[in-house]
């Protein structure tokens, strides 16, 4: 149970040698230029890796959860930017797609799950976003249409996406009244702004604004008022690949430092001599095997049953905790070459601080589990 299977391992390794033969080298250049670069990500695609969570009737891969992780993880040790994007573009908004109508789904999922199709979900807005009951967005019916006003910000993919899923209040007099619906790129009335964040530089991320945007009937996913249950539903599974993601930034960190101490030498010996150095590296793999350990269990779990929300808690919040420590340690083992692009563990390291924001921040995770301690004395 604790090993990959020899598919899981050729997994790792097809995308171990794309990302290092494709991503790597022009990982600086992303960075520098700011921009998630959406044909390579088709390359990418055309392995057949966003598929992989879809079932084989919708061109998907029929695979699980640890599948999906593993794919993440990897390119995320490379680039987290572009892991981030390339999730987001066929993860949780697309996931959710799957309670659409036959129509639905011919239209946005097929096309997601092979690749040609990005998606993006807009849940967070300026004045909402771990309180998502609080939203301000708002969709009125006007005849057989839907009008839609308010703003998401922060939204991964929001720029590029061919679509996006956008959560807004269908019944402002109930806080969970809020239901989705699925704006095509370029509707009139939808606008999109590139926001300038100072992490996943080669993710794509943007403030969007609706005036009046209309949409037809069928653009509603799934029940009237019953946004929260579709996103409910896949939060667990988001934050278990999310872990993945997390984990792929302190293995990628792990891996860059413990080359770089081998090679640099100070005071006659190698950096990898001095006993504080081998305990920091010791102990930064007992993290790494631990939270990997984790994050296998808490695959499994999740996918036998959807609602396993603490295990799915414990895992975000324990990877995203430990890819922040390892992520210092193994820049502070670099001395003055962590600060520079010139090495990976610099531009990784740069991009753990978000681990603790994304699917839940730390609080949000930790209520979680703490709603489930504390359920039988209440
Ligand atoms: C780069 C990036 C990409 C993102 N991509 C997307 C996306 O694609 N789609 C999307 O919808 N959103 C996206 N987000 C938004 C992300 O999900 C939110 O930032 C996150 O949910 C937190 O919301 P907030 O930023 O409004 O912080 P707030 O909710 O305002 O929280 C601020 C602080 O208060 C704490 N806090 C809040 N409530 C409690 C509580 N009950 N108890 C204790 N502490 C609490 C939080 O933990 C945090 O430390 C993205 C964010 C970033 C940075």
């Amino acid at each position: 149970m604790w090993h990959l299977t020899e598919e899981q391992e050729m997994i790792q390794k097809t995308v171990r040698d794309w990302a290092a033969a494709k991503l790597a080298p022009q990982a600086e250049r992303f960075e520098h230029e700011k921009h998630f670069s959406v044909e390579l990500y088709k390359e990418f695609a055309a392995l057949g890796f966003p598929g992989i969570r879809y079932p084989e009737a919708l061109g998907g891969g029929d695979g699980g959860i640890l599948d999906m992780c593993i794919w993440v993880k990897e390119l995320a040790r490379v680039l987290p930017g572009f892991a981030i994007s390339a999730s987001v573009a066929c993860g949780l908004g697309a996931k959710m797609l799957g309670y659409g109508t036959e129509a639905q789904k011919e239209r946005f999922l097929k096309p997601t799950v092979e690749g040609e199709m990005i998606g993006a979900f807009g849940l967070t807005e300026p004045n909402a976003g771990s309180d998502a009951t609080n939203l301000e967005t708002r969709a009125v019916r006007d005849g057989d249409d839907w009008v839609i006003n308010g703003a998401k910000t922060f939204i991964t993919n929001g720029n590029i996406a061919d679509y996006i899923l956008v959560s807004a209040k269908t019944d402002p007099s109930t806080k969970n009244a809020i239901s989705i619906f699925i704006v095509p790129k370029d509707t009139p009335g939808m606008t999109t702004a590139p926001i300038d964040k100072n992490c996943w530089f080669s993710s794509d991320t943007a403030l969007i604004t609706f005036d009046n945007c209309r949409l037809p009937a069928d653009a509603l996913l799934g029940p009237l008022h019953g946004g929260l249950k579709l996103l409910t539903d896949n939060l667990n599974e988001g934050r278990v690949t999310y872990a993945a993601h997390c984990y792929g930034i302190a293995e990628g960190c792990f891996d860059g430092a413990l080359e770089y101490v081998h090679q640099r030498t100070a005071f006659g010996q190698r950096i990898a001599d001095f006993q504080n150095t081998q305990f920091k590296l010791a102990e930064m793999k007992m993290k790494l095997d631990l939270a990997w350990t984790y994050i296998m269990r808490a695959a499994a779990e999740v996918e036998a049953n959807p609602d396993a929300n603490v295990t799915a808690s414990i895992c975000k919040n324990y990877a995203a905790q430990i890819s922040e420590e390892i992520a210092r340690e193994a820049r502070h083992l670099l001395g003055g070459y962590g600060c520079m692009n010139e090495y990976a563990v610099g531009r990784l390291s740069r991009d753990v601080f978000v681990a603790e924001v994304g699917e839940g921040t730390r609080e949000i995770n930790y209520r979680v589990i703490w709603k489930a301690l504390t359920r039988k004395h209440t």
